[in-house]
């Protein structure tokens, strides 16, 4: 069946009737506006991001189900990276005319599984028909105690630079596509990423981050944002950089540097933070306790830019890989 068959307003109504809504929903989709009661002494978050079709995905290997559950997990990250609960979503989607039923039910699925994942209740969108492609947006809204929020700007001198999980394999699993590979680890990181939601906010509870970020665009990339935003510097160890079993594994296939993707490949979705010193020991025990693998890469120093540099000492040339979407 084609989308045109129920229209914008059937479709609208599939999906109110799927949406879940949370406790602090007092009207979800259906009227002109939401509206949701906000939790007594806590600031609101509001991040959102755009999806579209022939930029951010091809649907020649992106399944509707993992998409709808990657464009609220681009988002979820976000809100993860400021240390904040995610609460309410909001999807605008531009659909093209011929897009089939099917595939619209599966990405509904998709997300409000993701959703129902995080405790967070869609409560309304906008849904309208795109000439060329498909455009997914989300809006997500999250909150958390003002003095909890965790920020780019606050890193200095001397704090120790730390990443969540590996990196590298979202840009490596998206080379492996490109060459019509469609499974494995570094696939499903790049279609499937894993927001560190429950993480991001145990670092704001116990106040343990100086500064965060979430890795979409490389650590090379989004650790600068920290330094612009912190009016610091920072020396990076590239041979402390996290790699997965497979991306040591595969890079070899690809002619580029060893460590390029993973120093500046985008869409990890892993966290990027700085702790004081004497605070290490128990982010590391934080990360135990939590099954989340902690690496620390470099240093805050006063001097700005960042410097990379090899295990003895020289420096280490980057080639940027990164995305930038005007460059
Ligand atoms: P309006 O004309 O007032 O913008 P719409 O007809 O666009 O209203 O939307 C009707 C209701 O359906 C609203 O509550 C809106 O938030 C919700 N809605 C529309 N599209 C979506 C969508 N893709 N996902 C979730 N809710 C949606
Ligand atoms: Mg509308």
């Amino acid at each position: 069946m084609k989308l045109s068959e129920i229209g914008e307003f059937g479709f609208i109504k599939r999906v109110a009737e799927k949406a879940q809504n949370s406790a602090g929903v007092v009207i979800g989709i259906g009227d002109d506006a939401a509206v949701t009661s906000p939790t007594a002494g806590m600031a609101l978050l509001s991040t959102t991001d755009m999806l579209v079709e022939g930029v951010h995905f091809d649907l020649s290997w992106s399944e509707p189900r993992t998409l709808g559950r990657k464009s609220l997990a681009v988002n979820l990250s976000d809100i993860a990276a400021m240390g904040g609960i995610p609460t309410y979503a909001l999807l605008s989607l531009a659909l093209p005319k011929n897009l089939s039923l099917d595939f619209l039910d599966c990405f509904m699925s998709g997300f409000l599984e993701q959703a129902a994942r995080f405790n967070v209740a869609l409560i309304g969108g906008d849904t309208c028909s795109s000439r060329d492609g498909l455009v997914i947006s989300v809006t997500l809204m999250g909150e958390q105690y003002r003095q909890k929020v965790v920020t780019r700007n606050g890193a200095s001198q001397g704090d120790i630079i730390c990443v969540t999980g590996t990196l590298g394999d979202a840009a490596l699993g998206l080379e492996l596509l490109r060459i019509g590979e469609r499974q494995g680890f570094a696939v499903s990181r790049q279609l499937d990423p894993e927001p560190r939601v429950e993480f991001g906010k145990l670092l704001a509870d116990r106040l343990l981050a100086t500064a965060m970020i979430d890795i979409s665009d490389g650590v090379a990339a989004d650790l600068g944002h920290i330094l612009d935003g912190s009016k610091v510097g920072a020396k990076v160890a590239v041979d402390k950089i996290p790699l997965s079993d497979e991306y040591r594994e595969l890079i070899g296939r690809f002619p580029v540097a060893r460590h390029s993707l993973a120093l500046s490949g985008g869409e990890d979705y892993e966290l990027l933070l700085t702790v004081a010193p004497d605070t290490f020991e128990q982010l590391l025990q934080s990360g135990l306790d939590s099954g989340v693998r902690i690496s620390a890469i470099g240093e805050i120093t006063a001097e700005e830019g960042i410097f990379f540099e090899n295990s003895d000492g020289s420096s280490y040339d980057i080639d940027l890989y990164g995305y930038d979407h005007f460059k």
